[in-house]
């Protein structure tokens, strides 16, 4: 199980082998959330998160061996371009699912067992510590999604308004400072690519086809439609960026909830090359 804790020691590590440590911004608990930057600082820039539901803190560690695996590899120097990486975006909400009441302050205990159906169980958690869901606060068609929930709930409520959240504001700054190429969001599960929000042509082709590279590179199924999705990330980057912004759901949907770890063994040969793969889309397609 991949926590904050672990996260802290792999930044040491990681800054010491070459890449740029940042703050994006802060958790409703005041947790600072850590970005990593590799390579230069050229307009070509992609933009890599995970973690935005609690439960699938498996992708934190996913992305983070990307980064040893694509310093190792490929060094610093990708010929022009960088990648920003934020591993873990809602960490109260892993924090909670991994380690209880214990992690959250005790002026929340009672809302949160309340949110919870009184169990202290909270390993099937998705939201915040605010109980929302960050994946439907963004202000792409919010409130609109065929889940969204209007009350607090360990998932799918859509906050009080868009871009309510912390999280959700700290993950929209630093996609305004830094405009990304391309963004991918790492959740889990289905093995599947999630890539389309009302985009017209030629975006729609374009980001079909970098999705196509992805799917071959992935085995991953590329997905068409929006499936009633608004408000997540790659929403409002294909919305208010015209980027290619792409959804990965990573491990096999024959896993249960609290994914095993083992399943990264697998995920992890599949997307050892998705940073740098993303990367070269990203040049190719606005060089
Ligand atoms: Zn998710």
């Amino acid at each position: 199980m991949y926590s904050y804790y672990d996260l802290r020691v792999d930044i040491q590590y990681l800054t010491s082998m070459g890449a740029d440590l940042l703050y994006i911004g802060n958790t409703v608990l005041g947790r600072p959330i850590p970005a990593l930057h590799i390579g230069d600082y050229s307009p070509n820039q992609i933009l890599i998160q995970g973690s935005v539901h609690a439960r699938e803190h498996i992708t934190s560690q996913l992305i983070v061996e990307l980064i040893y695996y694509t310093l190792r590899t490929q060094g610093t120097d990708f010929g022009g371009g960088g990648m920003y990486f934020v591993p873990m975006v809602n960490i109260d909400g892993v924090m909670l699912c991994q380690f209880g009441l214990a992690e959250a302050p005790s002026s929340l205990h009672e809302f949160l067992l309340g949110i919870n159906g009184g169990s202290d169980d909270f390993s099937l958690w998705k939201a915040n510590i605010n109980a929302v869901d960050i994946n439907t606060n963004f202000p792409a068609r919010w409130g609109t999604g065929v889940q969204n929930v209007f009350s607090p709930a360990p998932s799918d409520y859509v906050g009080p308004y868009p871009a309510s959240e912390p999280e959700t504001r700290a993950l929209m700054d630093i996609t305004l400072r830094v405009y990304p190429r391309l963004t991918i969001s790492y959740h889990a599960r289905g093995q599947e690519i999630y890539w389309q929000f009302y985009q017209q042509e030629p975006n729609l082709s374009r980001d079909r086809a970098i999705g196509q590279v992805f799917s071959e590179l992935t085995t991953y199924a590329l997905i068409d439609g929006t499936l009633g999705s608004a408000g997540g990330y790659k929403d409002w980057c294909i919305q208010d960026f015209f980027i290619p912004a792409y959804t990965f759901e990573i491990v096999d949907a024959s896993y249960p909830y609290p994914i095993d770890y083992i399943a990264l063994e697998e995920d992890w040969e599949l997307n050892k090359l998705v940073p740098i793969t993303a990367l070269n889309q990203a040049k190719a397609v606005f060089c």
